[in-house]
């Protein structure tokens, strides 16, 4: 019989420590070897999506092909896998009370009190186990949010605790993130945290097989000996995770400090393939060796975090080294373009995009900076709320509507070109209500996209309630822009285009979450060869 494999990440001293990179190395190497591997998250959080989270909390919301609103780790999951995750790799407290209290209401506990443990524990336990029973895995990694000791993490250490025992040693592992701190005035790595991290782990029954140790230095031989003692874990597998210039590096920084060596030996799984890494050493070769570089302007409301536009950053990354160019993301915060020169804050970029986004603040700087990009014929890519500011941007300059909006701005607009979605007129929850995941796209032959994506039909993944007003199509048509993308179905508007101009493009989805190192997204792809072409003719001039 198949027996899925299990790891566990947990992580120590701070948060922050990179346990989802942690993750995503460990499960490419072993995907290098031919193992077939997923990974999860648990968020020890009582929302039950990050869905209704604002971005300045917790980042970026991912969302999978089955329509998932999640945890930004499940980007960099698939970015390094280059597999789907779904629904079920995402996990968080909020899911699992919700879960536990419905069937107590329905009386599957008849009889029974409820208490964490065990139905808690058990829904936790059977929501990890989900994915190996599927019977696609060879290994699951199941990421554990959050530090241990924190209040909020108990019930799943407690969850891992048990697994570990039922599944025995050589089934189930856990791997322990944590933080070496360097101090400068004695010059050295201190390991106490780590010692205590370990015992809080330790009080919980829990003991880590492998430690993966975060370091601003390398970690000598003098403190592996220390760390093996003192956490009862064996030197080989003291695993240093030194700081890195990029993500990216750190899959093969883990494979020279032999990770996967170590789990699979733990694991008692064959290394029945050598390492093959070629693809990924091939991206990382163009991206650290660019022949050109370029400035892309990043309009967003949330630009002071930069984890609310992870995705998008990574696909501008991506697409960067399949074209050999670099890719420099001046950050514009679209209030600013409201009380400043336009033309000062967007003169020294090559392409512009409009991020996604909610609600009114910044509108109008995001519409300014749409039509610079539109009239200067800058490259423009607009996602989203990025492509409804295009769509009103037009209507307002080149239709003459003084007053076009999105009923989502401005419900008494003359011009709604951008209006909610007959499907969410009724709706009245806001989480996990959007319009959401994978829809079909069908895509009108020689337009910009089509050929882009050297095809007809496309999914893409999608998360709104507003859409492009059919009403207004004709007149936008005869104007000059294009729908370009229509879903077959409902006939909403996908994609817009100008094709007066270089690059205009605005897509009602997030092609950014499907961007990976070994796939980088077709239009990003586009979009960064028609920014090195402005930057190469500007020069010039
Ligand atoms: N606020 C817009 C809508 O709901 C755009 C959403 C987005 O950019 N993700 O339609």
């Amino acid at each position: 019989m198949h027996q899925t494999k299990y790891i566990f990440v947990t992580g120590g001293v701070t948060s922050s420590l990179g346990k989802g990179i942690i993750a995503a190395s460990l499960a490419k190497l072993l995907q290098a070897k031919d193992y077939k591997v997923t990974i999860q998250k648990l968020d020890p959080y009582l929302n039950v999506d990050p869905g209704t989270l604002n971005p300045y909390e917790h980042g970026e919301c991912y969302v999978t092909e089955d329509g998932a609103e999640t945890d930004l780790d499940l980007g960099h999951y698939e970015r390094f896998l280059d597999t789907p995750t779904s629904q079920a790799n995402n996990v968080t407290t909020g899911l699992v009370y919700q879960s536990v209290i419905n069937k107590e209401r329905k009386g599957e506990y008849l009889g029974k009190t409820v208490q964490i443990i065990p139905h808690i524990t058990d829904e936790i336990k059977e929501r990890i186990q989900l994915l190996g029973e599927t019977g696609e895995y060879d290994i699951v990694i199941t990421e554990i949010g959050g530090t241990v000791g924190d209040i909020e993490s108990l019930p799943y250490v407690e969850s891992v605790r048990q697994l570990l025992w039922e599944m025995g040693h050589e089934n189930a592992i856990v791997i322990h993130l944590t933080l070496l701190p360097y101090l400068p005035t004695s010059g050295e790595l201190k390991t106490k945290p780590t010692q205590h991290s370990v015992k809080s782990l330790m009080q919980s029954g829990v003991t880590p097989d492998v430690l993966v140790c975060r370091t601003q230095y390398h970690v000598n031989d003098e403190i592996r000996n220390k760390l093996a003692l003192f956490c009862n874990v064996q030197k080989e597998a003291i695993i240093e995770s030194i700081d890195a210039e990029t993500i990216y590096d750190v899959p093969g920084l883990m494979l020279e400090e032999g990770l996967d060596e170590v789990v699979l030996k733990k694991l008692k799984l064959p290394h029945y393939k050598k390492t093959n890494l070629d693809k990924w050493n091939q991206f990382l070769f163009k991206f650290k060796n660019p022949k050109n570089e370029i400035t892309v302007g990043l309009i967003g409301k949330y630009v002071e975090l930069h984890d609310a536009y992870k995705s998008i950053v990574e696909s501008t990354i991506h697409a960067g080294a399949e074209n050999e160019v670099k890719v420099i993301i001046k950050w514009i915060h679209s209030e600013d373009l409201e009380v400043e020169n336009v033309s000062d804050i967007l003169k020294d970029v090559h392409g512009v995009i409009v991020a996604p986004g909610f609600g009114t603040r910044g509108i109008e700087g995001k519409i300014k900076a749409v039509q610079f990009a539109r009239e200067n014929k800058i490259p423009f890519f607009g996602i989203c709320l990025g492509m409804q500011m295009a769509v009103i941007e037009y209507a307002r300059n080149v239709l003459g509507y003084k007053d076009a909006n999105s009923t989502e701005m401005d419900k008494s607009t003359s011009h709604p070109v951008i209006d909610l979605m007959e499907s969410q007129k009724e709706i009245t929850n806001k989480g996990g209500t959007m319009r959401l995941g994978a829809w079909e796209c069908k895509l009108k032959p020689d337009s910009i996209v089509s050929k882009a994506y050297a095809s007809k039909n496309v999914m893409e993944r999608h998360r709104h309630r507003y859409e492009f007003n059919n009403k207004y199509l004709d007149k936008l048509e005869k104007a000059g822009m294009h729908a370009t993308g229509i879903n077959p179905e409902t006939k909403l508007v996908e994609i817009i285009e100008v094709p007066k101009h270089p690059w205009f493009v605005g897509v009602q989805y997030h092609p950014e979450y499907k961007s990976t190192v070994l796939n980088p997204h077709p239009l990003f792809i586009d979009f960064i060869k028609a920014s090195l072409e402005y930057s190469l003719t500007n020069r010039k001039q």
